[in-house]
């Protein structure tokens, strides 16, 4: 009985949308005993994710909740500023509180957005989580990497530029948990007030996480298994100019 991963991931609608979950799509389809739960963030699901997961051939649950305009990124707004696809993963850790037994199953839980780029390795690596699972994550923190500093096989503090004194300097790429740790604490969830940086730390900090919890994975953390890549916005000032050029741009009846 191998412990499933549970894998939750927020998701917007955007031009990229689509060529995002499905790359992501194709990355999982590769791994044994998971399941998928995508959170749309919108007032209602889409007919474009709930195809799209209808064609998809993997174990899944679709979900959605929208985020109140006053939390959102504006266009203009740096990405730090505000924390993204907050309750989108808190709607997952309900999902899985709901529908999860921690009695009779085995799993893990993994916050995958949709746009990182992951090794296969790095679900077998997480497989047997006992607490929470840490490796580092490629591309992130205007680094090469973050990591996870380890000295004896224990985690002693965190390689990163922005506040290393926090409590788990880490991004959300960077872990997994035992999903029994959700009903050992069961208001544990993210919160969207915290200042920059502070979701991923305070959300372990909720579980009853502790230093001494982490279980170094990928070699030491010294493999990079996992990279925080981020899809350049795909212009379309050709649409308009196509219009006026020849009297037709695409066809909107045509999903991209
Ligand atoms: N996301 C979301 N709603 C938003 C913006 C982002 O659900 O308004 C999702 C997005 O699809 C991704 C995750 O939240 O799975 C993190 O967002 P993003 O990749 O934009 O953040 P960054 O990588 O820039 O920190
Ligand atoms: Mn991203």
């Amino acid at each position: 009985d191998l412990p499933i991963i549970y894998v939750i991931t927020p998701t917007y609608a955007r031009l990229e949308q689509k060529a995002e979950l499905t790359r992501l799509l194709y990355t999982l389809q590769h791994v044994i005993n998971l399941h998928w739960i995508v959170v749309e963030d919108s007032e209602t699901k889409t007919q474009l994710v709930t195809r799209f997961l209808q064609k998809s051939k993997l174990s899944y649950t679709h979900l959605n909740v929208p985020t109140p305009e006053e939390y959102k990124l504006a266009a203009t707004d740096p990405n730090w500023l505000k924390p993204r696809g907050v309750l989108q993963r808190n709607a997952g850790l309900k999902w899985l509180r709901d529908n999860f037994n921690p009695s009779t199953g085995k799993g893990v839980v993994y916050f995958a957005d949709d746009d990182n780029t992951y090794d296969l390795l790095l679900f077998e690596e997480m497989r047997f989580t006992r607490k929470v699972s840490v490796w580092p994550v490629g591309l992130v923190g205007y680094l090469r990497y973050e990591r996870p500093v380890v000295k004896d096989g224990k985690v002693m503090g965190w390689h990163t530029y922005w506040r290393p004194e926090r409590t788990f300097a880490i991004d959300m790429a960077g872990f997994a948990i035992n999903a029994s740790l959700l009903f050992k604490r069961s208001e544990a969830k993210f919160s969207i007030h915290v200042k920059r940086g502070g979701l991923e730390s305070e959300f372990l900090t909720s579980l009853g996480v502790t230093l001494d919890d982490l279980e170094p994975k990928a070699d030491g953390c010294t493999k990079i298994l996992v990279w925080h890549t981020r899809t350049e916005k795909s212009s379309l000032k050709n649409e308009e100019k196509m219009i006026r050029k020849y009297g037709q741009g695409s066809d909107p009846m045509i999903e991209v």
